[in-house]
């Protein structure tokens, strides 16, 4: 669809202009696979997401599905989560048109963090989020006849397929040409990646695991470029790869992209202040999933043979166990395959580029290898220090 063809539909198939407004039109995506439109007149703006079935930048089919899909997760989260997510205004399924709130005065979490800067409620949103939308959908709370049928709405072949294959088996298998190495750390990634079996092993246990494990319904792609903040509010976007998996999928994948915006820093200028907010914000999500989780499941949980203390801790722990694993998948997928985070990409001294990438990776591996023993902020921290201090 085109500019033009947007505006007509905004006229023709809703309400939410009057046909004397002056309205401008802009493609604003800096993602790649949809077009996101922004559309104002002098007193309103909204924000037109539009799924082709081919990606936007590299032409390749994929089903217009996500859409669908998008727009019934955001439904999801937000009876979840009250306002954690831009609200939606307008769907239109056999077009695949998203049209919802535009939230102008927000920032990509991403560019803030590799600015350095803090949000004083972004550790409590982002445990609010995660907590709600991870218990409230699953098998601990929800009625399983109803989870079954969540479960089947949100079956998402191709988009959990380049997960599978981006997360879980491109960036350990060296016949594979997609994978971009930094030249100068070559040599430490194929040894590290490609020759270490025992991590092959264990990241074949995790890719497992997403693939079967319908636990609780997953945003699937919580990276800090999909989550938009300013002081005191915190929304996040874009759930086109929500699918029932494990919880742990999306804790982890939130605290490897903390972990970018901290090597970033460490790195970079080295502001203790900084690090030490984004190690605050990792222990409000880790320790505060586990706080506010059990409190949860203690207050929603009505199966009678679920109401055990320690099978609810157990719970609870399993899912942070498998955070630690993804985690530790999302921070070498990163660093190896080419969905890069620019935390890293735009380090610009080489040798401290260099630094910044065999730390990611070693956290991961470590990550991976030990989460059978991490269910506590500490453990993640204890990993970092102890492999900062080595290199
Ligand atoms: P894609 O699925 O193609 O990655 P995203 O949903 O991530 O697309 O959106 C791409 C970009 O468009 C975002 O990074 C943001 O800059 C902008 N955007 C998307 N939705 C909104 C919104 N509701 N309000 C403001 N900007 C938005
Ligand atoms: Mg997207």
């Amino acid at each position: 669809m085109t500019e033009k063809d947007i505006l007509n539909y905004l006229m023709h198939h809703t309400a939410i202009f009057n046909s004397n407004e002056k309205l401008s039109i802009k493609e604003i995506s800096d993602g790649n696979i949809n077009y996101v439109f922004r559309i104002k007149s002098q007193n309103k703006s909204v924000i037109v997401k539009y799924a082709s079935d081919k990606i936007r930048t590299s032409g390749n089919p994929l089903s217009t599905e996500r859409n669908r899909i998008e727009t019934n997760a955001l439904i999801d989260e937000n009876n979840y989560a009250k306002g954690s997510v831009p609200m939606i205004y307008h769907h239109d399924e056999n077009r695949s048109i998203l049209i919802m709130e535009d939230l102008y005065d927000y920032d990509n979490l991403r560019y803030a963090l590799m600015n350095q800067r803090q949000f004083s409620t972004l550790g409590k949103d982002m445990t609010s989020f995660l907590t709600k939308t991870l218990l409230l959908s699953s098998d601990f709370i929800m009625d399983p006849k109803e989870k079954k049928q969540k479960v089947k709405n949100y079956i998402n072949p191709m988009l959990c397929a380049i997960t599978e294959r981006l997360v879980f088996t491109e960036p350990y298998d060296k016949e594979i040409n997609t994978n971009i190495l930094t030249k100068e750390n070559e040599e430490f990634l194929i040894h590290e990646l490609y020759e270490d079996e025992h991590l092959k092993l264990e990241v074949a246990k995790l890719k497992y695991n997403f693939e079967t494990k319908a636990q609780s319904l997953l945003h699937g792609d919580l990276h800090t470029g999909s989550i938009f903040v300013k002081e005191g509010s915190t929304k996040i976007l874009d759930p086109e790869f929500a699918f029932y998996g494990p919880a742990g999928y999306d804790i982890g994948n939130i605290v490897a992209n903390l972990i970018f915006a901290w090597t970033r820093c460490a790195v970079g200028t080295g502001n203790k202040d900084f690090m030490n907010y984004i190690k605050d914000t990792i222990t409000q999500i880790i320790d505060g999933f586990k706080n506010d989780g059990m409190t949860l499941l203690k207050e929603k949980v009505t199966d009678r043979m679920y109401l055990n203390d320690e099978f609810l801790n157990n719970a609870i722990q399993d899912i942070l166990c498998d955070s630690a694993g993804m985690c530790g998948t999302e921070l070498i997928r990163r660093i190896i395959g080419d969905a890069k985070v620019k935390d890293i990409t735009t380090i610009d001294d080489i040798k401290q580029k260099c630094k910044a990438e065999c730390f990611c990776v070693l956290v991961g591996k470590s990550l991976i290898k030990q989460r059978k023993y991490i269910w506590n902020a500490n453990n993640y921290f204890e990993i970092m220090d102890d492999i900062w201090e080595k290199l």
